[in-house]
């Protein structure tokens, strides 16, 4: 892929494909729970907005604004302009996992409003982030140009890491989230309690898109330590 191998065949790329069919099944598996349970509409007739209005209001987050989004599985929360953004497939749908959704974007609702500690620590890298994942490969390019320059490859290596951190400092604000979530449906004031198991393998199917993720990112990051691991001279 680096050209670095010539024409042979770079042993290492089995890695990246590891990561591509995690990650492809990942999101099949998601979309294929949320539509199994988007079918099952929950008997008290509830909307995905008016769940999470009564989520927020419930926990004195009368100023969060829920805004309508376009896509499906679109939801958000943005912490900057306190805003609860909810996707065309949530915000209307009286569905056991339009509800699920909606009451987990204010799972990260409340996370701000507790400061919760992985949420802040996951705020405060994203500069650093979005400067590593753009310029870590280039990096490494630049430095493979200059006849291996290892001070430039092992830069874009650390900056590298820096993604593969983020993604994993993301997965304790998504199993939180999701873990209130469940804990607010299950006290039964929006959800019947048969229909609370089915929140909880929307959500889980979910969470595994962010393991996924991280699993591959972690797997390209190995790549590239077995490539240029290998070769300090
Ligand atoms: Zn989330």
């Amino acid at each position: 892929m680096y050209g670095y191998y010539g024409y042979g065949f770079d042993p290492t790329f089995i890695l990246i494909i590891i990561g591509l069919v995690i990650s492809l099944w990942a999101s099949w598996f998601v979309k294929h729970n949320f539509n199994k349970y988007d079918q099952y509409d929950s008997r008290r007739g509830t909307t995905g907005a008016e769940a999470a209005r009564y989520i927020l209001d419930q926990a004195r987050l009368q100023n969060i604004q829920i805004n309508r989004i376009s896509g499906n599985l679109t939801d958000n929360y943005n912490p900057g302009d306190k805003t609860l953004n909810l996707s065309e497939s949530t915000y209307g749908s009286t569905s056991v996992a339009a509800i699920g959704v909606a009451a987990h974007e204010c799972g990260h609702a409340i996370q701000d409003q507790k400061s919760y500690a992985p949420m802040r620590l996951r705020a405060a890298l994203v500069p650093a982030v979005n400067l590593g994942s753009q310029a870590s490969i280039p990096l490494i390019f630049i430095g493979m140009i200059f006849g291996m320059n290892h001070t430039l490859i092992s830069i874009g290596i650390w900056l590298f890491a820096l993604v593969v951190l983020f993604q994993v400092v993301t997965l304790p604000v998504e199993f939180n989230a999701s873990g209130r979530a469940i804990r607010i449906l299950s006290s039964g004031d929006l959800l019947e309690s048969d229909e609370v198991p089915m929140v909880k393998k929307v959500l889980g199917a979910a969470a595994l898109t962010y393991v996924a993720a991280a699993i591959s990112t972690a797997l390209q990051l190995l790549r590239l330590i077995l490539i240029f691991g290998n070769n300090r001279d």
